[in-house]
């Protein structure tokens, strides 16, 4: 029998079959999670071996305000909130200054999805920078960060078209765009994705499938708990791999759990919990290529040190400069003490670029970025820890 996902010409390709969906949620209720956990982690063993990496980076949140309303983010800002901005290019450079001095590598620009597309105050703010949209606003921040330090810019600017990738794959080493779900339901009212638009999943299908036929280095992933069903979560995964076997070009998928956090819609709606995310993470491990990173955030699970027996083997980016703006209340690890934890279950804590080495060829690097790693190789590389950084 056929799951079919999305009737829809460009993506045809990526059917689900309901056969898939049960061998996984059997394998789930056929063995207990210990022993879902050790196969997942001897998977990653075999490809990653002991190390676990991370990404020293800066936050840029370009800016919080956004066209869509997600019940669970506390980003977002309404345009007539007094915190609504869009960073200048002079805040931008600051930012990317101080991420520089204190060791980052990456920037990781981060914003909501088109806000000029909906409200007036940001068109009008974008018009007044000299802009007609966010994404020509964005591109120009990366050339400035490419020109004026040694950072590789990471882009997570939501869903963009074919042509709007190409252009930022110019000025930025990797993009990302969490798929999050598959799951139509959540569009309804109600749902946590109701007066989504950038949230229906085909939208967020197309964007992946238009990143691996640009050939771009880039990270998605699925946010769980945010009331999806478990098959949906399987589905999620099962898509993944799919459009990957395809192009390519997902370098890693983020497992992320949904927090509950006061004044959102969803502020009564029960997380998932700590065996939801190792559950969740193990059967990733399983599904996925073992050469896509399986990353989940050490900031959002006190016990996160146990997602490493499940088989994760990156912790994504951490900053020691900036908070996480997605959740403000989870600070992230202090990363000497991180490098303890690691170092307690057997493994070792490694740093890596934004772009993985894999993904450092003529048809995934643009010249400029590829120029630009070149250029900034003996930051990327201190004498005193030469062998530390697993770099493209
Ligand atoms: S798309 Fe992102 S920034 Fe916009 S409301 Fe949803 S979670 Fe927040």
């Amino acid at each position: 029998m056929t799951r079919l996902l999305f009737n829809t010409e460009s993506i045809k390709n990526f059917v689900i079959h309901e056969n898939e969906i049960s061998f996984y949620r059997n394998l789930v209720k056929r063995f207990p999670l210990d022993i879902l956990m050790a196969k997942a982690a001897t998977k990653r063993d075999d490809y990653w071996g002991k190390v676990i990496t991370y990404s020293k980076k800066v936050f840029v949140p370009l800016t919080n305000m956004c066209r869509d309303t997600c019940s669970y983010c506390t980003f977002v800002k309404h345009p007539d909130d007094p915190e609504a901005k869009i960073m200048s290019p002079d805040e931008v450079l600051i930012a990317a200054r101080k991420g520089e001095n204190s060791g980052c590598k990456e920037l990781l620009f981060s914003l909501g999805e088109k806000p000029e597309k909906r409200y007036a105050k940001p068109k009008k703010a974008l018009a007044a920078l000299g802009y007609n949209s966010m994404t020509d606003y964005l591109y120009d921040m990366c050339k400035m960060v490419i020109e004026k330090t040694s950072l590789l810019p990471h882009v997570n600017a939501g869903t963009l078209s074919k042509y709007e990738l190409k252009k930022l794959k110019n000025v930025s080493a990797s993009m990302g765009m969490m798929l999050e779900t598959t799951s139509k339901r959540l569009n309804k009212k109600g749902e946590a994705h109701y007066g989504c638009p950038d949230k229906v999943p085909i939208q967020r299908i197309r964007t992946l499938v238009a990143a691996g036929s640009s050939k771009v280095p880039f990270t998605t992933g699925i946010l769980i708990g945010i009331g999806e069903t478990f098959d949906e979560r399987i589905e999620a995964l099962l898509l993944l791999e799919k459009i990957n076997n395809q192009y390519g070009h997902i370098q890693e998928v983020i497992i992320q759990n949904f927090q509950r956090k006061p004044n959102i819609a969803m502020a009564e709606h029960p997380e998932p919990s700590l065996n939801d995310m190792l559950q969740t993470i193990a059967l990733a491990r399983i599904i996925l290529s073992p050469s896509i990173s399986i990353q989940a955030p050490p900031n959002l699970e006190r016990e996160h040190i146990e997602y490493i027996n499940a088989g994760i083997n990156d912790w994504g980016g951490i900053s020691p400069v900036t908070k996480d703006f997605i959740n403000p209340q989870h600070p992230w690890p202090n990363i000497d003490a991180l490098d303890t934890m690691v170092r307690n279950v057997g493994f070792e804590l490694g740093e890596r670029l934004t772009v993985y080495p894999k993904f450092n060829t003529q048809q995934f690097l643009s010249p400029t970025i590829s120029a630009h790693i070149s250029k900034s190789a003996n930051k990327f590389h201190p004498t005193e820890k030469p062998k530390k950084l697993v770099s493209a």
